[in-house]
């Protein structure tokens, strides 16, 4: 086998199929309308799934990783006297804050501990004590830890105070039903190599139209411009405001329809959920406990700790199960070590019999 053949249970990018990776093998031209059309029917085809109607929702497409999409976010729809409270707990709600700072935006913080989710009523305390606050940022699902956040519950709260809400769901959007008005969402940011299963090379904005026609001018930045690539996009039937990654939108579209084919985001959250949950018990009777407790464990990436006679370390452990064909993810936590398992991508029940015989087998090695 080539070394470098291995299934990824990294949670983006992961493992894609082979007709994927082959609908990158045509070079597309930006301005044709073949490619427009197959752009527009991107946008259109995220608003189904995020149960949003075209007309009072749109989808923007942002050329760059997950974060270009959160920094478009942030940066082009809260004004120089508007006020986000961040809730942070873990490191991409921490990003964040940091993006605040970058581009001074007025920012107050209420931070959780990583395994735990945040508390609604202190989120409403907030809410009443500091009436300058406009916006409410969050992170869906959790990436650092494995923990899902409620975002209805916050969603909640932004509707009775009339806050504009915005959501990281970077990993869960597709993979996690998502009802994008119902939960009050005003922007929803995800990206191409998570649980839609396309290859890494954009993100995706779900907005509240009549939010965003809001923000016209407010940028920080030009290729960040949020409102000027919907603007672009809507007015030109689908045209990118600068070079679009063309091989990854058709990865994309090809990786929407198979979605589609799987039976939609239920279906795909079914296989999500099963693997997790037969991965998390086999590595717990293998003595790796979870840091996450099950009730806020989502259906993504778990989290666990080293056994507590441990014998070995995180690159002898990747060594073997990378030799033995998949490859791992260290842990993100400042406070203790752990490594990580994402379970999103072409990973099957047949993928956890497998990886569970491997840590076996490697577990026995190491005693
Ligand atoms: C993947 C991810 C991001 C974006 O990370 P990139 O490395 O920029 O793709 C942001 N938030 C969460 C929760 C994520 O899982």
């Amino acid at each position: 086998m080539d070394k470098n053949t291995y299934k990824l249970l990294t949670p983006g990018p992961l493992t894609t199929t082979a007709t994927v990776k082959e609908a990158m093998q045509i070079d597309r031209c930006t301005w044709d309308e073949d490619y427009k059309s197959m752009t527009q029917g991107i946008r259109s085809g995220l608003l189904k799934l995020a149960h949003a109607d075209n007309g009072a929702y749109t989808t923007v497409l942002m050329q760059g990783s997950g974060t270009f999409g959160v920094e478009s976010v942030l940066s082009s729809v809260i004004s120089s006297t508007d006020k986000v409270l961040v809730l942070q707990n873990g490191a991409y709600s921490k990003r964040m804050v940091e993006m605040c700072d970058y581009h001074g935006i007025k920012y107050v913080v209420y931070e959780e501990d990583y395994a735990h989710i945040p508390d609604p009523m202190i989120v409403e305390d907030v809410l009443k004590s500091d009436g300058n606050i406009t916006h409410i940022a969050m992170v869906h699902s959790e990436t650092t830890s494995g923990l899902l956040n409620d975002i209805a519950s916050i969603g909640a709260l932004a509707q009775k105070y009339n806050k504009k809400f915005i959501v990281d769901a970077m990993s869960s959007f597709g993979g996690v039903d998502i009802n994008v008005p119902q939960l009050g969402i005003t922007y929803l940011v995800s990206s191409a190599n998570k649980c839609i299963q396309g290859v890494p090379g954009f993100s995706f904005i779900i907005a509240n139209v009549e939010d965003l026609k809001k923000t016209k001018g407010i940028a920080r930045s030009l290729s960040l411009d949020l409102y000027a690539q919907w603007e672009t996009m809507e007015n030109d039937g689908g045209k990118w405001r600068f070079t679009s990654p063309t091989h990854v939108v058709a990865a994309f579209a090809q990786a929407m329809q198979e979605l589609e084919a799987e039976g939609g985001v239920t279906a795909r959250n079914a296989r999500y959920a099963a693997t997790n949950r037969a991965l998390r018990k086999g590595m717990e009777e293998l003595g790796f406990k979870a840091y996450i407790d099950e009730a806020h464990q989502g259906p993504i990436i778990t989290t666990f700790f080293y056994p507590a006679d441990c014998t070995f370390t995180f690159a002898e452990m990747y060594a073997y199960l990378k030799e033995h064909g998949y490859v791992i993810y260290p842990g993100k936590l400042t406070d203790a070590e752990t490594f990580r398992l994402g379970n999103i991508g072409e990973i099957y029940m047949d993928d956890v019999e497998k990886i569970l015989a491997i840590f076996k087998e490697f577990a026995g090695l190491k005693k």
